[in-house]
C-alpha cells in the first residue's frame, strides 16, 4: 500500500471547547459532534497529509461528484469508557476492513491502514472527555468517504475525502418494534452493492420503510429481490430469529451487510453452546413457527442498538405477535457484548482495543 507510513498528522485544536454547552443527560442521537474531525484528502492519486481540525462546515464545490452519483460509503463504530475511565473500540480492525470493502465496490481508492488507525486514536485522544463512563454511554463514530472532484460526468471522481466525526450517544431504548415483512421493496439485489456500507443503500431504504411507517410499523423486514421468500435483513440491522432454542440468521451475501455485532453474537452463541443455525430463513417457516408457538423472539443486531427486540411482524394483511420471552436470548446476548464492551467482563475474543 503507498503511503504505508503514516506522514505526521497536523492537528489544529479549537480555541475553547464546546462541551461545557452540552446536556449529556439528554442526547438526541446524532445531532451533537465533538470538538475535533479528522480529514484527509485524495489528490494526484495519492492521499494526502491527514489533518484533524474544528469540527465544522465544508466547502465543496456544487458539481462535486458525491452531491449527483452518491459515491459515498462509511462506517459506524463506537468507543465505550470503563468505569476507570480507559476507552476502548470494539473490533475496529472489522470497521477499517469493511469500509475499505464498500469502497472498492464504488470505484473509490483504499485508504491506509496506518491513516485509519492513527487519525482514528489522535481524535479520540484529543476528544477524550467526550466519551462518558456509564453502561449505554458511547462516542459514536463516523467514518465516511466521498467524491468531491468537480465534474458532472458520470464515473468514479479521481478526487475523494475521507473523514471520521463523532458523536457522544446514550443507551437509547424506544421499544420493541413492529416490523413489516417487505413483499414488493427491496434493499439490495443480486449483483448489486447490499454488502456495502454505502450512502446510497440506504437512501433508497426511507421511501418503503416511510410508507411502513404510515402503517404503524417502526422498520421493514427485507426479503431477497427475486422472490422475496427470504428473510434476509431488519430495517439497517442483520436480523436473528429464536424457533424453539435455535438461532436462525441469513448467511451473507452480496445483498446482506456483514455484521460486526452478527458475527460476534454468533461467536458469542457458539462458546456459550446455543445452536445457530447459518442458513437462507424462509418467511413462510417463520409465520408457520409463529402460528404454532416455536417462534420465541425475532431481534435485529447493530452497533447502533446492539440487539433490538422485535414484538410483532406483518405479513401478506396479517399481524404476528410474539410472545414477550422471560430470560430473552435478546436481552442475554445485549448484556454478554455490552460487558465485554465496557470492560467488564473477560474478553475471551480479543474484541476489546484500547485507545
Ligand atoms: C451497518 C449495518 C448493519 C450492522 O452492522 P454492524 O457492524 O453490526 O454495526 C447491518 N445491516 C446494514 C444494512 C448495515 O448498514
Amino acid at each position: 500500500m503507498r503511503n504505508a507510513v503514516p506522514r505526521t498528522i497536523e492537528i489544529t485544536k479549537v480555541s475553547t471547547s464546546k462541551i461545557g454547552e452540552v446536556d449529556f443527560k439528554n442526547l438526541n442521537f446524532g445531532k451533537i459532534f465533538t470538538d475535533h474531525m479528522f480529514v484527509c484528502d485524495y489528490v494526484n492519486g495519492e492521499w494526502q497529509t491527514p489533518k484533524i481540525v474544528p469540527y465544522g462546515p465544508l466547502t465543496l464545490d456544487p458539481s462535486a461528484r458525491v452531491f449527483h452519483y452518491g459515491q459515498a460509503v462509511f462506517e459506524g463504530m463506537k468507543a465505550y469508557k470503563d468505569d476507570q475511565g480507559n476507552t476502548f473500540l470494539f473490533r475496529p480492525d472489522e470497521n477499517f476492513r469493511r469500509i475499505n470493502k464498500s469502497a472498492e465496490r464504488l470505484a473509490m481508492p483504499e485508504f491506509p491502514e496506518s491513516y485509519f488507525f492513527e487519525g482514528l486514536h489522535t481524535l479520540l485522544k484529543l476528544d477524550d472527555e467526550w466519551t462518558k463512563s456509564g453502561f449505554g454511554n458511547s462516542l459514536y463514530i463516523r467514518p465516511f468517504v466521498i467524491a468531491t472532484q468537480p465534474s458532472v460526468s458520470a464515473s468514479e471522481a479521481d478526487e475523494y475525502r475521507f473523514m471520521i466525526i463523532c458523536s457522544p450517544a446514550q443507551s437509547y431504548y424506544s421499544g420493541d418494534v413492529n416490523v413489516l415483512v417487505a413483499e414488493k421493496f427491496s434493499r439490495s439485489a443480486s449483483g448489486g452493492f447490499g454488502y456495502a456500507k454505502a450512502a446510497g443503500n440506504y437512501a433508497g431504504q426511507f421511501y418503503p420503510t416511510k410508507l411502513a411507517k404510515e402503517k404503524g410499523y417502526q422498520q421493514i423486514i427485507w426479503t431477497d429481490a427475486e422472490t422475496h421468500e427470504y428473510m434476509e435483513e431488519a430495517g439497517t440491522m442483520n436480523v436473528f430469529f429464536r424457533v424453539n432454542d435455535t438461532l436462525l440468521t441469513a448467511p451473507t451475501s452480496d445483498r446482506i451487510l456483514d455484521g460486526i455485532t452478527r458475527k460476534s453474537l454468533i461467536a458469542l452463541a457458539e462458546k456459550q453452546g446455543i445452536n445457530v443455525d447459518v442458513r437462507p430463513v424462509k418467511v413462510d417457516e417463520i409465520v408457520e413457527a409463529a402460528k404454532n408457538g416455536s417462534l420465541k423472539e425475532i431481534f435485529g443486531a447493530g452497533t447502533a442498538a446492539v440487539v433490538s427486540p422485535i414484538k410483532s411482524f406483518g405479513y401478506k394483511g396479517k399481524n404476528y405477535e410474539i410472545e414477550k420471552q422471560e430470560n430473552s436470548y435478546a436481552s442475554h446476548f445485549k448484556n454478554a457484548l455490552m460487558n465485554i464492551q465496557y470492560n467488564k467482563a473477560e474478553d475471551p475474543f480479543g474484541w476489546r482495543v484500547k485507545v
